[in-house]
Order: C-alpha cells, then structure tokens, then sequence
C-alpha cells in the first residue's frame, strides 16, 4: 500500500467522515423502518375503514337474505363482497352461531376455514397463520318499521392485503433513503477531500520533505480561499521553515567560524606541544647530563667518606660525626641522582624490565638498612614482620621503589615517629607489599595527584622538606612497567599507607 493511500484512509479526516457517516447510515435505517412501519399501521387503518364502508353496503342485501333465508342470494351477495380485493373471506352468523361463509374465515374456536363460492367447507387452513383481522357488524332487517337484528357479518381481510397495498409506497421510500445516502456520502467524500484530506495530505507530505540542507526550496500551498485553522498552521509551517532556514544559515556561519578556531587552536597546540616537547627533551638532557657529572664526584665523596670513617681512631669522636654527616649526605644524594637518572629514562623506550623470581623478604631488609640512616635525625624507628613470599618482577625496580616509598616514610614522618613494613596475599592469591607510616597524611583530594611529576603538596615546600616532586612519579613509573598496581589510603595526622600489589607470575604479559 503506497503511503499516500495509507494516510488518506488513515487521516483524521476519513475517519471522521467514516464515523459521521455510520452515524447517519444508523438513523437513516432506523427512520425508514419506522416509517415503514407507520406507512404499514396507516394502510391496515385504511383497510379496516374501507372494511366498514361494506357494512352499508352490503348490509341491506344480507338483511333480506338472512331474513327470508335466501341462501342463494346470501351467496350471491357474499360472491359480490369477496369480489372486493381487500376481502378474503365473510362469515353469517345467527344468534351467535354459524350461518353461512366463504373465502377464508376463522371459526368461534379459532380454526381458519375455507370455503369455496358455493359456500362449501373446503378446508382446515389451522391455525391463524395468515395474520388475519377482521371486521363484524350486525345485520340489521326492517320489518314493519321496525329493526331488528336478524344475525351478524364478519368480514375478512389479512396482512398480505396490507402489504399488497404498502409494497410500492415501501420501495419508494427505500429507494429514497438509499439515494439521500449514496448522494450524502458523495458529498460527504468530496467534500471532506477538498476541504480536510487533501490539505492535510499536502501538509503531511510537506513536513515528511522537510530537509535541512534544503529548505529554501520547500514552499507549501493548501489552496484554502477561506480563513481557517488550515491555513493559520499553513502560516505557521512556512514561517517555521523560514527560521529554520535563517538558523541554519547562523548555524553554517558559527561552524565554519568554529572550523577556523578549532584549526587555529590546533595550530597552536601543535606548536605548544612541539615547544614541550623540545623543553621536555632538553630537560631530559639537562638532567641526564648533570647527573651524569654528579654521579663520579659523589661516589668518590661516599667511598673516600667510608674509608676515612674506617681508618679514624677512636678518641677523634668530632670528625666521626662529621664523617658520618657526610656519608649520610652524599648516599642520599647519590641515591637522588640514581632516581633522576631513572626518571629520565623511565620515559624512554630503552628502560627494560629484568623479569626474575624476587624473594620480597630479602629485598625490604636490604632497603630498610639503606635508609636507616636517615632515621636518625627524627627518631623514626623501622618495623618489620617478616614473611616469605616470593613475586615473579625486577629485584632492583622492587628495591629502588622501596627505598622511595620508604624515604617519604621518614621525610614526612613527625618526630619519634614509626613505620610499618609489612607484607600479605589479597583474597585473589596476589601477594601485597604494605609501608605505613605515622606521619602528616595525604587529603583525598591530593592522593591522585601526588603521583603527578615534580608535584609537591604544600606541606612538602613550605617546610623545606628535601625534594624534587619525582620519587612517586618514578614509584608509579616502575609499578605500571611490572605491571602491578600501586594504591594509598592515608588520613590526615594519622598517617598514610602505600601498597604495591603483584601480579602472579602467570598473569604477566610479555
Ligand atoms: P618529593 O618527596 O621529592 O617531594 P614525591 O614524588 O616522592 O616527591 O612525593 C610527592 C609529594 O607527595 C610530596 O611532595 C609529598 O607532599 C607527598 N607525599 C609523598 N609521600 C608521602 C607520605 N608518606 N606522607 C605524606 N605526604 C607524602
């Protein structure tokens, strides 16, 4: 079905006049059986009264007859009244009992009987089938002047008689309410079509077209001469289209106003990036270079240190502590330089992972005596529960991000604070590396960005805590290329918890 012809018999229009017209086909039906059924009572009146107009005249003749006991000119007369075309049969009683009758006629008992024209019984028709009514008069005989009555007529008639007569009178009236429909629907049709179904079918179809792209060639016309709704949503339409035209003509405009920006900002992120990227690289090289220069000077200072403390005698107790200050001083420092190095190659493609069974108990003892001395300073004391567990990574990247984690442990510990090594396996059987310490805390906000590089919270700078902002970088850096997680929950004065979570050996990609 094309969809020109689904909205036609589908519109409101169709629908209504469908609806009007099943309306009007039920009056229309029910008024010309009513008045089928008045033409009907009317007629059978008729028939009844011109039953009666027989009294006059038949009733001299049967008079004379019943009196002198004629039965041939009763039977004549009786021929004569069936002669009537309304008249299907007459009955001559005498003091209430059967005289004489002809035609078809109904007993006292009910029975319907016919006679033939000699007024003999011919049959028992049954009972009242034939809807017979009937009209009875008295038979009246003028003897001497006087009346008497001399007996009583019944005459005959039945519904066929009636409808005999109504047939033509019925089927003008059914014919006339056929073509009073047939021309209401006709009109009805054309006249819905032209003033519902075909403007709202060119509305319809003219929404359907709306194309945004193509709007300036989209007019509508409904060809309404009057003032009506139609043409108010008509009005409507095409001012609607002219504004969604103007809009999308702004909209072209900002777009390729956008076009240019988007480019121009392009352009110009382009050439921030590649300025980033060459400070980034010489930053790098920077970096790499100074480290690189600082690295021989500060072995020479840790080993020559090491080797005076070794030689000194044991009264010189002043230039032991010196000693020892700058033993201290240069392992730190070289252990900084050794992360900027780190750092600067954990950003390049050539900084490898050698994958290797790690035993973690070795690993914490080795990094706590690494950081031991700088406990000193604030009385942190180091604790460890040990545990055996092996994890499948890099010893080395293990150590180097121990001793991190546990370097911001004391830094940014209180005074005669504690830490907290520890180790466990999570309900997956992934074995977990825990430092706690008792120190500052980190505020929930900042725990995803301390592993930002070169961020340092404020807390870091204003009391000259020693520090670059690239340790949890490194931390993170190391974590993520052995591909295991690092987490911390950490409560401000309380203190923070870091955790490093292993994969099992046969979860790593290589
Ligand atoms: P650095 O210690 O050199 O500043 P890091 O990358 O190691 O750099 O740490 C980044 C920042 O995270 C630090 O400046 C400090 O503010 C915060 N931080 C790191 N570890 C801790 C900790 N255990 N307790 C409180 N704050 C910490």
């Amino acid at each position: 079905m094309s969809t020109n012809l689904f909205l036609k018999q589908n519109s409101i229009a169709t629908q209504l006049i469908n609806f009007v017209f099943s309306i009007y086909c039920v009056i229309a039906v029910a008024i010309t059986v009513g008045q089928i059924v008045i033409e009907y009572k009317h007629t059978q009146q008729a028939i009844e009264d011109e039953l009666k107009t027989n009294q006059q005249i038949f009733e001299p003749v049967l008079s004379a007859g019943v009196w002198n006991l004629d039965k041939e000119q009763i039977t004549n007369t009786l021929n004569g009244m069936l002669a009537i075309p309304i008249v299907i049969g007459v009955k001559i009683e005498q003091k209430g009992q059967f005289f004489t009758g002809m035609g078809i006629i109904k007993s006292n008992s009910g029975e319907v009987l016919k006679f033939n024209e000699n007024a003999k019984p011919i049959a028992v028709v049954g009972a009242d089938s034939t809807n017979i009514f009937s009209y009875e008069f008295p038979i009246n005989y003028i003897f001497r002047g006087k009346s008497r009555e001399v007996g009583s007529a019944t005459i005959y008639s039945n519904s066929s008689v009636i409808i005999q007569r109504v047939q033509f009178g019925v089927i003008l009236i059914i014919i006339n309410a056929i073509i009073k429909t047939i021309a209401l629907w006709c009109l009805f049709v054309w006249a819905g079509n032209r003033l519902l179904i075909k403007p709202l079918l060119k509305l319809v179809h003219a929404i359907d077209k709306v194309d945004f792209d193509e709007l300036g060639e989209l007019e509508i016309n409904l060809d309404n001469k009057r003032e009506n709704e139609l043409t108010i949503i008509e009005s409507s339409f095409s001012e609607m289209l002219k504004n969604l035209a103007d809009t999308r003509i702004e909209i072209i405009k900002s777009h390729l106003l956008l076009e240019e920006k988007v480019k121009e900002r392009t352009k110009d992120l382009l050439e921030s990036k590649n300025e980033a990227e060459q400070a980034n690289k010489a930053k790098s090289d920077f970096l790499s270079r100074i480290s690189h220069e600082l690295n021989t000077p500060l072995n020479a200072i840790v080993g020559g240190s090491q080797v005076l403390q070794c030689n000194m005698t044991q009264g010189d107790s002043d230039n032991s502590i010196l000693l020892k200050h700058i033993n201290t001083a240069g392992l730190h420092l070289s252990m900084l330089v050794k992360d900027i190095m780190d750092f600067v190659y954990s950003n390049k493609d050539e900084f490898e992972v050698n994958w290797e069974e790690c035993n973690l108990n070795d690993i914490i003892i080795s990094s706590i005596v690494m950081v031991q001395p700088f406990t000193q300073a604030q009385n942190i004391t180091i604790d460890y529960e040990q545990k055996e567990h092996n994890v499948y990574a890099d010893s080395g990247r293990i150590r180097q991000i121990l001793v991190n984690l546990l370097n911001n442990a004391i830094k940014y510990n209180k005074k005669n604070g504690f830490i907290e090594v520890y180790t466990s396996v999570n309900s997956e059987g992934a074995v977990q590396m825990h430092i706690k310490d008792s120190g500052i805390g980190i505020d929930s906000s900042d725990q995803e960005l301390i592993f930002e590089p070169f961020l340092r919270l404020d807390y870091a700078k204003t009391n000259c805590i020693d520090g670059i902002g690239i340790g949890l970088s490194l931390v993170k850096t190391l974590v993520d290329r052995m591909q295991a997680t690092v987490s911390v929950y950490s409560k401000i004065n309380i203190g923070s918890t870091f955790t490093i979570t292993f994969k099992q050996k046969k979860e790593i990609q290589h």
